[in-house]
């Protein structure tokens, strides 16, 4: 399947100041001082190509900072005098669009929470009826494909035709390392079905830590996604917002500085376009290949505690048996030989166990530990 949006390239709304695109800026909006200096920096790095600000912050929680408001708007517009960078900002109702557009905002993007809620999008989308401005729209919240689309189809089919989609993760009940997990293969998905879309991440609201910045900006743009949006502020530790994933421009700059701009090693050569290609789908293959196995190494650790509770060895010999008939016979169908299918899941069962033996100890140890608490 195909969606299909009626899309302007990128390059037609966005003046790339260097590789990559990179949309930069506070959080927040919070005093004009803080906002135009911060412009000034990025400015001066030579490196960003839009100035981002949040206006109005959708927070989780009431009574927090809920974002400065319209004032807001004419710092932007100072910030963007003085420097000559185009404003970005979040919109979250019709009000909202009409404000923005009013003060000469030059981007806007829809945030993941009301992506994830059709009436705002709507909403939104009836607002720009007969504009010709640039939209961005974050992922929902949640990892469901479809309201993404379904938001970049509300958007698109009121006319907008200067489109991108931001990857920002999906939030997750499980703990991890991100604060968003960036579930890549949901943004591949996206990719496959719109190739023309642009998608910019946003590796600030994936990490929610500065330190972890560089290291997905760089899957994302390994993983062919085209620019970034990194939150920076001129002194993240007194942010009034997400003080922990802003960096500083100078920051900002070392990072962009460190990552590697992947292209096709011989240029003008049909041959090495074509070789960069095929090594370019084997990289996101991998990292699947890779993310699934982590996904199945969590099931097995599941599954280690369940025989616990129930007291079932962890090897049974029926089940093993079972795997390597049933998998060998299928990777045989894929022309896969039976020895490396066989090898691959002995590697991966291997680990398997191992996993569960430490859920099993990690238990025995808890409860002998209970039982002297309770001698
Ligand atoms: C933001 O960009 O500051 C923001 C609120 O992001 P999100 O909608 O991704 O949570
Ligand atoms: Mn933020």
């Amino acid at each position: 399947m195909k969606l299909n949006l009626n899309i302007q390239p990128l390059s037609s709304w966005i003046k790339t100041s260097s590789e990559p695109l990179v949309i930069s800026g506070p959080c927040s909006a919070e005093t004009e001082e803080q906002l135009v200096a911060t412009a000034h920096l990025l400015a001066q790095t030579g490196k960003i190509s839009a100035l981002r600000a949040g206006i109005w912050k959708p927070r989780t929680r009431p009574g927090e900072f809920e974002g400065i408001g319209s004032i807001g708007l004419e710092w932007l517009k100072r910030a963007k005098a003085e420097t000559g960078l185009p404003t970005a900002v979040e919109v979250a109702t019709a009000k909202h669009v009409e404000e923005a557009l009013a003060a000469g905002v030059d981007i806007l993007w829809v945030g993941a929470r009301s992506t994830a809620n059709p009436f705002t999008v709507q909403e939104i989308a009836d607002a720009l009826k007969g504009v010709d401005v640039p939209v961005m729209v974050k992922n929902p919240v949640n990892p469901d494909l479809s309201l993404w689309v379904g938001a970049l189809e509300r958007i698109n089919n009121t006319g907008i035709t200067k489109l991108a989609a931001i990857h920002r993760g999906f939030s997750s009940y499980e703990k991890s390392a991100f604060r968003n997990e960036p579930m890549w293969d949901v943004a591949i998905s996206l990719k496959t079905l719109a190739p023309e879309l642009p998608i910019i991440n946003d590796p600030s609201h994936i990490t929610g830590n500065r330190d972890l910045i560089g290291y997905v900006s760089q899957k994302a743009l390994d993983l062919d996604m085209q620019g970034l949006m990194i939150e920076s502020h001129i002194d993240p530790s007194v942010a009034w917002t997400d003080a922990k994933q802003q960096v500083t421009p100078a920051a900002l700059a070392d990072i962009i500085d460190h990552l590697a701009l992947r292209k096709p090693e011989v240029k003008n050569s049909e041959v090495n376009d074509k070789l960069a290609e095929l090594r370019n789908q084997i990289d996101k293959i991998d990292d699947l290949v890779i993310q699934k196995i982590a996904e199945r190494m969590q099931i097995a650790e599941k599954i280690g505690q369940y025989k616990k509770d129930n007291n079932i060895t962890i090897l049974q010999v029926g089940r093993w048996d079972e795997i390597l008939q049933k998998r060998t016979t299928y990777g045989k169908a894929l022309k896969l030989s039976g020895e490396f299918t066989e090898k691959l899941l002995e590697l991966v069962h291997s680990e398997s166990i191992r996993r569960q033996t430490e859920v099993m100890n990690a238990e025995a140890s808890q409860g002998q530990a209970e039982k002297l608490t309770h001698a």
